[in-house]
């Protein structure tokens, strides 16, 4: 499918690249995740996996790299994008009423056809901050915040101010501000907390006692859950498919997730109308 990024990859010239061509994952990467420890890194791998284009990129120039420079408001577009190909555009979720006392299953779904991408504005994309004196930063990308981890929050800051600082046009060459610890720390917390989000809040009300609340629904770590629980179903379905097809373990990963699922139902209504068989 062709779909274009909330905010999309930085040009040079200040545009942005914002179209991008992603097709469902297929059983090998299905396979190779499963297996792999589900990190902060996996979403970028996967997309790797399933992008064909993205802005200028295609092929193996398009890395993990740089699907890392994208914010995190790209990843979770692009991580329900890739549910909808692969999952079907219901979610199906269920959890415990979080009112103490309660504890009532909650079964409810979420419809990834309804999200709509969010509206922003050049505006959006920067931030000018007091410390400093008025400074101008972009907002942090996956990378640069992947790059926080183990630091304290003044070197976060430091760090980010690298990598996220933008020199007034007017006076490139005067050398970089100098924060203290106080507004490195400052920094850190803002360009953290800030930055566009795919907000995808779901009103939960519970049926037994009447409590309600808003639920955050995380593409991004719905992805990482159902490929992580991935790995026995998959080796189920290749021996469903091996068995009436008599097609190889190579031929049958090779599948596209949706192609692989058309001929899983088409077993299961026959063993349906001829439970013998199989
Ligand atoms: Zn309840």
């Amino acid at each position: 499918m062709d779909l274009n990024l909330p905010v999309g990859l930085a040009n040079l010239d200040g545009s942005r690249s914002v179209a991008a061509t992603l097709h469902a994952i297929n059983g090998w990467t299905e396979l190779h995740w499963s297996h792999q420890a589900a990190g902060p890194d996996t979403l970028s791998g996967v997309l790797q996996a399933c992008l064909t284009r993205l802005g200028p990129h295609r092929g193996a120039g398009l890395t993990v790299a740089v699907l890392d420079q994208l914010l995190p408001i790209d990843h979770a577009w692009l991580a329900a994008k890739l549910l909808r190909e692969c999952w079907g555009p219901t979610q199906y979720l269920s959890l415990h009423c979080t009112n103490p006392g309660c504890g009532a299953r909650l079964d409810f779904t979420l419809d990834l056809d309804a999200i709509e991408p969010p509206a922003l504005s050049p505006a959006d994309l920067e931030v000018a901050l007091a410390v400093g004196g008025g400074l101008r930063f972009a907002w942090p990308g996956v990378a640069d915040l992947a790059a926080l981890e183990g630091l304290d929050e003044a070197a976060q800051g430091a760090e980010l101010f690298r990598r996220c600082w933008r020199a007034d046009p007017d006076r490139i060459f005067a050398p970089p501000p100098v924060l203290d610890a106080d507004e490195r720390v400052m920094l850190a917390r803002a360009l953290k907390a800030g930055g566009p989000r795919l907000d995808l809040t779901m009103a939960l009300e519970c049926a037994e006692c009447g409590a309600s609340w808003g639920l955050p629904f995380d593409p991004v770590g719905r992805v990482r859950d159902l490929l992580r629980d991935s790995a026995g179903r998959l080796h189920r379905e290749i021996h469903l498919l091996a068995w009436n097809y008599g097609w190889s373990r190579r031929e049958i990963l090779s599948l596209s997730m949706p192609e692989r699922k058309i001929y899983l139902a088409l077993i299961s209504d026959q063993l349906r109308d001829d439970p013998k068989r199989g």
